[in-house]
């Protein structure tokens, strides 16, 4: 009962420090290079109840939220946006 998928996102729980942590491992579908991006249990509850993802998830830099938001590596965003 323990794993949790939510938008297509694949990951693992875990416990560290008393609390649970998902390993969200998104996979670019420009380059298919996968990321590890470790988030809490709250994080993702507040993404999942409606809340911006910067807000509910401060602390990932901007090239995690894009790949979570849109499957695109930050990489591969640069790339197509500066054309
Ligand atoms: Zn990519």
């Amino acid at each position: 009962m323990d794993d949790e998928t939510s938008e297509g996102w694949t990951g693992s729980c875990f416990k560290k420090g008393g609390k649970k942590l998902i390993t969200l491992t998104p996979i670019c579908m420009q380059c298919n290079t996968q990321q590890n991006i470790e988030v809490t249990e709250e994080q993702l509850r507040n993404y999942n109840g409606g809340t911006h993802i910067q807000d509910a998830m401060p602390n990932l830099t901007p090239g995690q939220r894009e790949i979570l938001i849109s499957g695109t590596c930050e990489k591969c965003f640069n790339k197509i946006f500066s054309l």
